[in-house]
């Protein structure tokens, strides 16, 4: 009795630890790693964020924290579509860390929203992870100024399909606050962070900066 009544037990804790142990690829260069990020990954990280070269319509100015193809990229699409909330909190933490000085003072962060499948099937939102993150670290509110009123996710659209697909998806739920950090997660064409700013803009906002977690063009 008592051995088949420890056995599994046993085998649950022996499956854990093997789990622990067990080599898995880091998310930012693919080799074994037992953490998210290997050695070589994690002291790669950026430890600022940067200007983006380009400009988005609507917005003041842009910074991006990493690449997409480095290790920040992969922690953004592991936090998203395995999907990984601890993942989700270490990238926040990361990029409120390296936000400090370097953006302009401003009344809330946004996020901006993912769509509402998305929020059912992740149960969370990267996004909003990383905004909140960033408010704290600037000691302003974090406010859901906006709504995805439409559209698909942006992933695997083409630029123009991208344009169309975000134009007119994202309302605004109220006033906007006067100057806003909008985050987003990947910036591509710029279309979900254009679209976002129109509305913003048009609900009272004066001014508008982008935070981005990856620039994918960088
Ligand atoms: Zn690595």
């Amino acid at each position: 009795m008592v051995s088949r009544g420890i056995w599994p037990y046993s085998w649950i804790m022996f499956a854990d630890l093997l789990g622990a142990l067990a080599p898995r690829d880091c998310v930012g260069c693919g080799l074994p790693s037992r953490d998210v990020l290997c050695k070589d990954c994690d002291e790669a990280l950026p430890w600022a964020v940067w200007p983006m070269a380009r400009l988005f319509e609507g917005c003041d100015a842009a910074w991006f924290y990493g690449n997409y193809d480095g290790p920040v990229g992969g922690m953004a699409r592991r936090a998203k579509y395995r999907p990984d909330p601890s993942c989700a909190r270490a990238l926040a933490g990361m990029v409120s860390q390296a936000v400090r000085g370097r953006v302009p003072a401003v009344d809330a962060v946004v996020p901006v929203p993912q769509t509402r499948i998305s929020t059912l099937q992740r149960g969370f939102s990267p996004v909003r992870t990383v905004a909140a993150s960033v408010a704290r670290e600037l000691g302003v509110p974090l406010v859901d100024s906006l709504e995805r009123t439409r559209g698909v996710q942006q992933a695997g659209l083409d630029p123009s399909a991208r344009a169309v697909n975000a134009h007119g998806s994202y309302e605004s739920s109220g006033p906007a606050p006067r100057r806003v950090l909008l985050v987003d997660d990947v910036v591509t064409s710029g279309a979900t962070v254009s679209s976002c700013a129109q509305s913003l803009l048009g609900a009272g906002a004066e001014n508008v900066y982008v935070l981005a977690v990856c620039d994918a063009l960088s």
